[in-house]
């Protein structure tokens, strides 16, 4: 994996890489596997519909950005339906697997990555199996119709859905560009709208493709308290923020509006809003929540700048377009390399984690 993505791994859109694999990442993906494998395997032994004669199982992974962990992500399923296959003596079940993200993702890296990920598939499980795995892609955003009704057993998205479809509308965020303990109320409001506005067309939207008793594994950020300005989902931005508000009082390099005009289209939710959302909607059933939490420096080393460095570089590779746009390239080293000081000195006085949810929902 050559980017990280704990947040957004944005590659897709220009990013660059500035990170090397995380055990932070690692251990995610691995949990979030391991859901996905039980959540498909569930499907199949509590006969979501008879094994025996299924054709096709159909699976979409949206929010699937362009790096190795999106077909990291294709061959475990792969692997999986393979031995439900055999298992279930259904050994000419085929595999539909569809790629989603922006269109400005880049699919070309995906496909010029699939012959040789055909080959190994081909030398894991034959060519005959190969031959019924079908990888295709689909660019545009998932708060929209990606898919034709009832078209997808299974829907996957991984550390996506925390992105918002926009900034919130008439934002006023002076001197911060995320949520952040002094706020204004109403920047707290128009967050929460926001992400109640996309996350329920998410599910909306999905609910017209999954056929009944489909299921989604979605995994995003969120934060472990009800209050919106936790530590744990607005220390990492609100650093960011002070980092970009010292190119304005130390180095002159920009202007402070431009800074206060600036805000990320990202929300962390508690876990109550989730499951409100889930619960208005009414199309799916919560069957499962998971919550985990990972500290900032997860190797738990005592070099505080060198774990600063390896986040700083994350957040780097996750959100440098976003930052480009708004401010150019010019002064981007010099935020990020204040911004790892930052990190660093606050990891000397606190621990902090990020929070992960997991949730598996049921079509109804
Ligand atoms: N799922 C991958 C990548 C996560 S990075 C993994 O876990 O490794 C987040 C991805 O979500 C990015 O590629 C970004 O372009 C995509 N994304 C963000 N908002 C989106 C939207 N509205 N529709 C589709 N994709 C989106």
């Amino acid at each position: 994996m050559s980017n990280i993505n704990i947040l957004h791994m944005n590659q897709g859109v220009g990013g660059k890489s500035y990170a090397k694999n995380s055990s932070i990442q690692m251990s995610m993906m691995s949990k979030t596997l391991t859901i996905v494998k039980d959540t498909i395997t569930d499907m199949f032994t509590n006969h979501f519909t008879p094994f025996e004669i299924l054709e096709t199982f159909k699976i979409a992974d949206v929010g699937c950005a362009s790096g190795p962990n999106t077909l990291l992500f294709v061959s475990e399923v792969i692997d999986t339906v393979y031995n439900l296959s055999n298992q279930n003596q259904n050994k000419s079940l085929e595999i539909s697997i569809v790629l989603n993200d922006l269109h400005k993702n880049d699919f070309n890296n995906i496909f010029s990555a699939l012959p040789s990920f055909y080959n190994r598939l081909q030398e894991r499980h034959g060519y005959e199996f190969s031959q019924k795995c079908f990888i295709s892609g689909v660019a545009a955003s998932f708060y929209e119709r990606l898919l034709p009704c009832k078209s997808v057993h299974f829907v996957h998205s991984s550390n996506s859905l925390h992105w918002l479809s926009q900034v919130p509308n008439n934002l006023k965020n002076k001197g911060h560009i995320y949520m952040a303990k002094d706020c204004l109320p109403n920047v707290f409001e128009a967050y929460k709208n926001q992400f109640y506005k996309d996350f329920s067309s998410f599910i909306n939207k999905r609910s017209h493709e999954i056929l009944p008793s489909g299921r989604m594994v979605l995994t995003f950020m969120g934060r472990s308290i009800p209050e919106p300005s936790s530590n744990d989902c607005c220390c990492l931005w609100e650093l960011l923020a002070q980092s970009l508000l010292d190119m304005v009082s130390q180095q002159g390099l920009i202007q402070k509006e431009v800074v206060d005009s600036f805000n990320l289209p990202l929300y962390t939710p508690y876990t109550d809003e989730v499951k409100e959302i889930i619960m208005e909607e009414k199309s799916f059933d919560l069957e499962k929540m998971e919550i985990f939490k990972y500290n900032w420096d997860q190797d738990d080393n005592n070099d505080k700048k060198k774990s600063g460095e390896i986040l700083a570089n994350c957040i780097r590779a996750a959100i440098e377009p976003m930052l480009r746009t708004h401010f150019g390239e010019l002064f981007l080293n010099n935020v990020f390399k204040r911004y790892t000081e930052r990190i660093a000195d606050h990891l000397k006085i606190e621990k902090t984690k990020f929070i992960n949810f997991t949730i598996c929902l049921r079509k109804k």
